[in-house]
């Protein structure tokens, strides 16, 4: 069978990528995320997610309807095993009796785990160009932002939606000219995005003394509001104005409040 254009969305391993000698480019990861999907946390708000920073962790939780949240741990790119084997599971979750900031954490903490406890290097990968003759790749498939970000789907949904607006639009013109508005879009997108994520990685990610004082001086100068720009140095956007997050600190953990967008997130 001919086609005149493949579109490669297998994610990060993307073979199409591969074949078509698109070159993938990685920073190097500045910490590691596990993730882990749980269920029997009624006690936790539906319309709240949580960050923050405590001891050599920085955790992240976020709302999946019901009594499911998923639950991050970021730690330093030592701590490869720290959640591996087949306690890693359970010690995942018990790490979560000793964060004292997080006002759930409890009931975190033996919650029912309903998914993988996966381990992953907090990283950015981007290509030049997602495209070759007759391939243009989408989502992760044409490099991802550091999920301690949080943007892949919003990343994934903008490509589809603009590949596919493209495609449909101008059907004669299924070729490199053609989807150039995306490949440059991306681009500059992308490099936004690690810069914010490589910000966000530096502030909350980091664990020694030193990272600890800076988080300590910059939250402050949040919550003084004498520096409103200091909150956009953590939102981000792919360019467009489509998506974008945003936080504010409330004692060593944040606390956002999703409004009707799918892709904003307010401070509470
Ligand atoms: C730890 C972690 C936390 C994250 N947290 C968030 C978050 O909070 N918010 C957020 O928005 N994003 C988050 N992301 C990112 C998000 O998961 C991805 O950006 C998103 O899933 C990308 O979608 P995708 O379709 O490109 O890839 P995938 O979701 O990987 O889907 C690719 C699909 O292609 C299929 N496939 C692979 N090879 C082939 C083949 N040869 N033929 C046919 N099918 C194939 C796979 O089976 C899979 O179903 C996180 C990622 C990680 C690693």
């Amino acid at each position: 069978m001919r086609c005149r254009v493949v579109v490669g969305a297998e994610g990060r391993r993307s073979v199409t990528r591969e074949q078509a000698g698109i070159r993938l480019h990685t920073a190097p990861p500045t910490h590691l995320i596990t993730g882990l999907l749980v269920d029997d946390v009624p006690e936790w708000p539906q319309d709240t997610s949580m960050s923050g920073t405590q001891g050599d962790v920085m955790f992240l939780a976020f709302p999946q309807g019901g009594a499911r949240l998923r639950v991050y741990r970021c730690t330093a790119v030592d701590q490869s095993h720290r959640f591996t084997g087949r306690d890693g599971t359970r010690r995942f979750l018990d790490e979560f009796r000793r964060v004292s900031c997080l006002p759930w954490a409890a009931a975190v903490a033996v919650s029912r785990p309903i998914g993988p406890c996966a381990t992953f290097p907090g990283e950015d990968t981007w290509t030049d160009s997602p495209m070759a003759p007759g391939v243009v790749l989408v989502r992760d498939a044409a490099g991802y932002n550091d999920p301690i970000f949080g943007q892949g789907l919003a990343i994934a949904l903008r490509d589809a939606r603009m590949v596919a607006d493209l495609l449909v639009g101008q059907p004669e013109r299924w070729d490199a000219c053609g989807l150039a508005p995306y490949a440059l879009e991306r681009r500059e997108g992308m490099r936004r995005l690690r810069f914010t994520a490589s910000l966000i990685a530096a502030l909350q990610a980091e664990f020694t003394p030193a990272a600890g004082e800076r988080r300590a001086r910059f939250y402050q100068r949040v919550r003084a509001g004498t520096d409103p720009d200091l909150r956009l140095a953590l939102a981000g956007h792919r360019g467009t104005g489509d998506s974008a997050a945003g936080s504010v600190h409330a004692g060593d953990a944040q606390k956002h409040r999703w409004c009707a967008s799918p892709f904003i997130m307010i401070s509470g």
